[in-house]
C-alpha cells in the first residue's frame, strides 16, 4: 500500500506497521467491525483463489494484522500464485497424500511433505493469535481434511471412468472409505508425524471425511 502523508510504498506482508518506515507517519487501521465482516464474508464466498487472495489483502491494507484475516490467508495457502513451474506445494492440503500413498514418495519426501505441513511457521503464528492454540490448530487440520477429501478422494474416484459409466456415488464412498480407512492406518506407524499430532490429525480426517459423506460414514471410520 502507499503512505497516505508521503505516498511511499510500504510492505504489509507482516500486515499494516503503525508508523510509515519512511516519513515515520502514523497509520491507523481502520476499525470498522462490520466493514471487515463484510470483506471476509465477501473472501470467503470467492471461488477463484487469486480473488480471494486479492479481497484478502486489500483487507490487510485496511484492518492491519486481524486474526480472521490471517486465518483464511492461511486456509488459501499459495493457491493462489500463478505461472512458473508446477509446484504441488501450492495445495495446503497436498502434503497429507504422504499419508495415503507414503509408496509413492521417496523417505525424503515424505519427510519434506509432512513437515511443511505440521510444522508450518504460518500456521504456528495465527494459531498463537487465539486464546485456544490447540482448537486452532485442531479445525485448520479438519479443514484441511475435508479439502484433501474433497479433492483428492472424491473427485478422483468419481471422475474415473469404468466402461464408459460414471461411477454411483454410493460406489464412489465406499472407494473413498477404503482410502481413508488404508490412510487412517498408515497414520499410526509414521514415524515423519510428530507424536503429539497423530490423535488431532486422525480425528480432523474422520470429521473431514463425514463433512464430505456424512456423519454415518464418518461414524464407521471411529474403530479403525
Ligand atoms: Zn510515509
Amino acid at each position: 500500500m502507499d503512505c497516505p502523508h508521503c505516498k511511499n510504498s510500504i510492505n504489509i506482508n507482516e500486515g499494516l506497521p503503525l508508523y510509515c518506515p519512511w516519513c515515520g507517519g502514523k497509520l491507523n487501521p481502520d476499525t470498522d467491525e462490520a466493514g471487515l465482516a463484510s470483506m471476509l464474508l465477501q473472501a470467503k464466498s470467492e471461488t477463484d483463489s487469486v480473488k480471494k487472495h486479492d479481497i484478502l489483502i486489500k483487507a490487510k491494507e485496511i484492518y492491519g494484522v486481524r486474526r480472521e484475516i490471517e486465518k483464511e490467508l492461511l486456509l488459501l495457502g499459495r493457491l493462489y500464485e500463478r505461472g512458473g513451474k508446477p509446484d504441488f506445494y501450492r495445495i495446503p492440503y497436498w502434503p497429507l497424500n504422504a499419508i495415503e500413498k507414503p509408496r509413492e514418495f521417496s523417505k525424503r519426501d515424505r519427510q519434506k511433505m509432512l513437515d511443511s505441513f505440521f510444522s508450518n511457521p504460518q500456521l504456528m503464528r495465527v494459531a498463537e493469535m487465539y486464546e485456544d492454540r490447540m482448537a486452532f490448530i485442531n479445525e485448520y487440520l479438519t479443514s484441511m481434511s475435508e479439502e484433501y477429501v474433497r479433492t483428492f478422494m472424491q473427485n478422483s474416484n468419481t471422475n474415473l471412468y469404468f466402461l464408459g459409466f460414471r461411477r454411483k456415488a454410493d460406489d464412489v464412498r465406499s472407494r473413498c472409505e477404503s482410502c481413508m480407512i488404508r490412510m487412517l492406518n498408515n497414520l499410526k506407524d509414521m514415524k515423519e508425524i510428530p507424536d503429539d499430532m497423530k490423535t488431532p490429525m486422525r480425528d480432523a480426517l474422520i470429521e473431514g471425511f463425514g463433512r464430505v459423506f456424512g456423519e454415518a460414514s464418518a461414524a464407521e471410520l471411529i474403530n479403525i
